[in-house]
């Protein structure tokens, strides 16, 4: 079965063939650390997430490599405004290293929440200095750069097809992009590879470098961390829809002018969460975060539901009714998969050819690009087919959840609080009914703890249990 994705680089739904057969080699642009990813930003992830399980699906052996920017983005994406880490220290009275490391942790415990699986390798921009140094002496030796008041920039004529990303022209570009007018620069699109002459006398985060004292532009980080663990040849590279002009458009100068071909094959963007039709940015402020989702009465699967209802192409507007919409619909599904489980029989049939059917059928539709939408429709079909038994809906139910990631086989038992007492009164009734070979009243309580997700344990020393 071939799978298909939308590709940036040719605005065309085009078929996945990676550059080695069965492996797939994916980056995605990391958080930068200054501050709580937002539900924006997040929504971006779970997209990342889903395209890898669904790759996995599919039965390819994906690597996944994620940086995370803790040193040299500035406020706006091209070299202008305050450097994001400094301003997060200056906001919380704290060194950039703290603020590094205390929003690395909250981000990755939002994508546990969110089941968004961490990636196979995650690598920090500070941890990859000298990458990025010999990353500009190769661009260097190839003619690529030029030092302009103590900084070292990429000059972007030199590079022909600089907007094939963008898809517009320079002239367009610059107008998208509001470049200031640097006179350090030759061209107003051209990019700081390495700041020494800095605007910021008090930048913490320096490294010695050929060109002086000094930090790494923001760009840099990706070329150089995607091309050390993946290689000189990636398939998949993602983000969201705000980074193909800048920031992205910069990774293939530099990554291409440095390797002397192609980089990468599929370029996946993911649009905008927009809140009352504005963006929702970190900058701005009052964004919203699962805390604070959490804080409202939703879970993070919730919202991963409410993300995955819609296309990932397609700008996804935040509001908390839809969200309750979303919270609902879960909750109907998960119940109606619950009375699946709770029936589940050890004698239910299995067969084979039906279950592939199906498995087929939702493979073929998150290979289209990510049809998670029409993907649903098979779950539906699965809960609703009277010619599937219990056992063999539970199998697709878990099957399909590899991608969606919703927790389908946990049952919810509304009130959270566990009652110990029951508990331990069936697990000696249990006993006592294997003890008997009453196998049918056994299974009543097997289901019965099913239920109460809670999954027991039999030791040497007895049976004791934990809740899932
Ligand atoms: P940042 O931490 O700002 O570098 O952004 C992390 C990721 O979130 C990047 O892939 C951005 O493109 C993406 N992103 C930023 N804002 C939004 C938004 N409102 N909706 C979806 N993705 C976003
Ligand atoms: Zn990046």
């Amino acid at each position: 079965m071939s799978f298909y994705v939308y590709n940036t680089l040719t605005r065309n739904k085009d078929e996945f063939i990676p550059y080695k057969e069965g492996k797939v080699g994916m980056y995605t642009c990391g958080p930068t650390v200054y501050n709580y990813a937002h539900i924006g930003n997040l929504r971006t992830y779970i997209f990342e997430d889903v395209l890898k399980k669904s790759l996995e699906y599919v039965n390819y052996k994906v690597k996944h490599v994620m940086n995370v920017t803790d040193v040299g983005h500035l406020q706006s994406d091209g070299d202008e405004g305050e450097d994001k880490m400094a301003l997060g220290a200056s906001r919380e009275h704290k060194t950039v290293w703290e603020i590094a490391k205390f929003y690395e942790d909250s981000f990755f415990e939002d994508c546990t929440k969110l089941n968004i699986k961490r990636p196979t390798i995650v690598c920090r921009a500070t941890e990859h200095i000298p990458d990025m140094i010999n990353l500009i002496k190769i661009l260097e030796e190839k003619g690529y750069t030029y030092v302009s008041n103590g900084n070292v920039y990429f000059e972007i004529d030199k590079f022909p097809n600089y907007t094939k990303l963008a898809n517009i022209s320079i002239d367009e570009l610059k107008a998208g992009s509001r470049v200031e007018i640097d006179p350090n620069k030759k061209n107003p699109l051209d990019f700081v590879l390495w700041f020494t002459n800095s605007k910021f006398s008090n930048q913490i985060m320096q490294w010695e470098s050929p060109w002086g004292r000094g930090f790494p532009g923001w760009h840099l980080e990706c070329s150089a961390m995607s091309i050390k663990y993946i290689g000189e040849y990636l398939d998949i590279h993602c983000g969201g829809i705000d980074h193909i002009a800048i920031h992205h458009t910069n990774e293939v100068a530099q990554s291409e002018g440095a390797l002397g071909h192609k980089w990468v094959k599929y370029w996946m963007h993911a649009e905008f969460l927009v809140v009352d039709n504005g963006k929702m940015s970190k900058s701005t402020g009052g964004f919203l975060t699962v805390a604070k989702l959490e804080e409202e009465g939703y879970s993070p699967l919730d919202y991963r539901y409410f993300c995955l209802l819609s296309k990932y192409r397609k700008q996804l507007v935040f509001s908390f009714d839809s969200l309750s919409e979303a919270k609902k619909g879960l909750k109907k599904l998960k119940d109606r998969i619950a009375t699946v489980l709770i029936a589940v029989d050890e004698n239910d049939l299995v067969s084979d050819e039906k279950i592939e059917r199906y498995k087929e059928r939702f493979a073929s539709y998150i290979s289209d690009d990510l049809n998670i939408a029409n993907a649903f429709t098979v779950l539906f079909d699965v809960l609703k087919d009277e010619e599937l038994s219990n056992k063999e809906k539970s199998i697709l139910v878990e099957d399909f959840d590899k991608v969606l990631s919703l927790d389908l086989m946990t049952m919810e038992n509304g009130d959270s609080k566990v009652d110990e007492k029951l508990i331990n009164k069936l697990i000696i009734e249990r006993a006592d009914a294997r003890a008997s070979k009453n196998w049918a009243r056994a299974d009543e309580i097997r289901n019965e703890f099913i239920a109460m997700n809670i999954e027991l344990l039999d030791t040497k020393e007895g049976t004791t249990w934990k809740t899932k």
